[in-house]
C-alpha cells in the first residue's frame, strides 16, 4: 500500500474500504486538506483498475503503468471548470450520460468527482441520478471539504472516509477572509458607511472581490444553520456568524445570503462587469 501521510484510524478506514480486492461502488471522502483528498482519490482509482489480485495498486501490470503515468483510458476524473465557481449544469449532464459507456480496457471504470462543495444541490441531485442506478462496472469516488456540503440522499448512497478537521491557521490569515470577517461586523454597525469602507479595497481587484463574496455566502450561511442550530460551520469567521446570527431574523439572515450568492454568480459569470464596493454595500443594506 502506497504510505500517506495520515493518522492511523483513517489508515485503517481506507484498509476496510479495500480489504476485499474491491471498492464498494460509491466512495465519499471528506474532511482534511483538499491534497490529501485528492491524493487518496486517485489511489483508489488506481486500485480500482488493477488487474493484480495480491497488492493494489501492483505497479507492474498495464492498468498500473497506465494509471500511473495519467493515461488510462478508463478513469474519469471530473472536476469543475477552473474559471467557474460552481459545477455547471450542463457538464454535469454531460458527465451522467457518459457514465454509462462501458469501460475500454479494465473491469472497471473508476469515476472520480471532485469537490462537491462546489456542486450545488441540482447538481447533486442530477448526480443522486447515476448513483441511485449505477451500471454494474462503475466505480464512483466522491470528494468533499465536509460531509455536510453533501445532500443527505448522496450521503446515504456512499461509503464515507472522513479525513477529520483540517487545520485552518494558513487560511485564517488570507485577506479575504478577514475583509469578509469586518463586512460582516459592519453589517450590524448603525453608521451605514462601515460596509463601504470595510468594502473600499475590493474595487481594485476583481479576484478579491470574488473571494471575498465567496467568504461572505459561507458566513451568512453559517449564521443562518446556527440560528436553526443545525449543520457544522464551515467559514472562517466564526465569531461574525454567531454576532449576526444573534442579532438578525432568520429572514434577514436568508436575504443576506441570497444577496452574496447571487452578486457572487453575477461576478463569476461576467468577468467583465463592474462590481463596485459601493453597490455591494447598498445590497447588503438593504437585504437587512
Ligand atoms: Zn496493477
Amino acid at each position: 500500500m502506497i504510505m500517506f501521510n495520515i493518522d492511523k484510524n483513517i489508515e485503517k478506514a481506507l484498509d476496510a474500504l479495500t480489504l476485499k480486492g474491491r471498492l464498494s461502488h460509491a466512495v465519499l471522502i471528506s474532511g482534511g486538506s483538499c491534497q490529501l483528498r485528492e491524493k487518496l482519490a486517485l489511489y483508489l482509482a488506481r486500485f480500482t483498475v488493477c488487474g493484480s489480485e495480491i497488492e493494489k495498486p501492483c505497479e507492474k501490470c498495464e492498468d498500473c503503468r497506465k494509471s500511473r503515468d495519467n493515461v488510462h483510458p478508463d478513469i474519469y476524473f471530473f472536476k469543475k471548470r477552473s474559471d467557474r465557481r460552481y459545477y455547471r449544469k450542463e457538464d454535469i449532464q454531460a458527465f451522467c450520460e457518459g457514465v454509462y459507456r462501458t469501460p475500454n480496457e479494465a473491469n472497471v471504470k473508476p469515476l472520480v468527482i471532485y469537490e462537491l462543495q462546489d456542486m450545488n444541490e441540482e447538481g447533486q441531485n442530477l448526480l443522486l441520478g447515476i448513483l441511485e442506478e449505477p451500471p454494474s462496472y462503475s466505480s464512483f469516488i466522491l470528494t468533499a471539504s465536509s460531509k455536510n456540503v453533501v445532500l443527505p440522499t448522496v450521503l446515504s448512497r456512499v461509503t464515507k472516509l472522513d479525513l477529520g478537521q483540517e487545520r485552518a491557521e494558513h487560511k485564517m490569515e488570507s485577506r479575504s477572509v478577514k475583509i469578509a470577517g469586518s463586512i460582516a461586523q459592519a453589517i450590524l454597525s448603525p453608521d451605514e458607511f462601515d460596509i463601504i469602507k470595510a468594502s473600499s479595497e475590493l474595487d481594485k481587484n476583481k479576484q478579491l472581490f470574488s473571494d471575498v463574496l465567496y467568504e461572505l455566502v459561507l458566513i451568512f450561511r453559517d449564521a443562518l444553520l446556527k440560528s436553526y442550530e443545525r449543520g457544522e460551520r464551515i467559514s472562517f469567521a466564526q465569531q461574525e456568524a454567531n454576532d449576526l446570527s444573534a442579532s438578525l431574523t432568520k429572514k434577514q439572515l436568508m436575504a443576506l445570503y441570497d444577496t452574496a450568492s447571487r452578486m457572487l454568480e453575477q461576478i463569476d459569470f461576467n468577468k467583465n462587469k463592474l462590481l463596485m464596493s459601493a453597490s455591494l454595500a447598498a445590497e447588503l443594506r438593504q437585504a437587512v
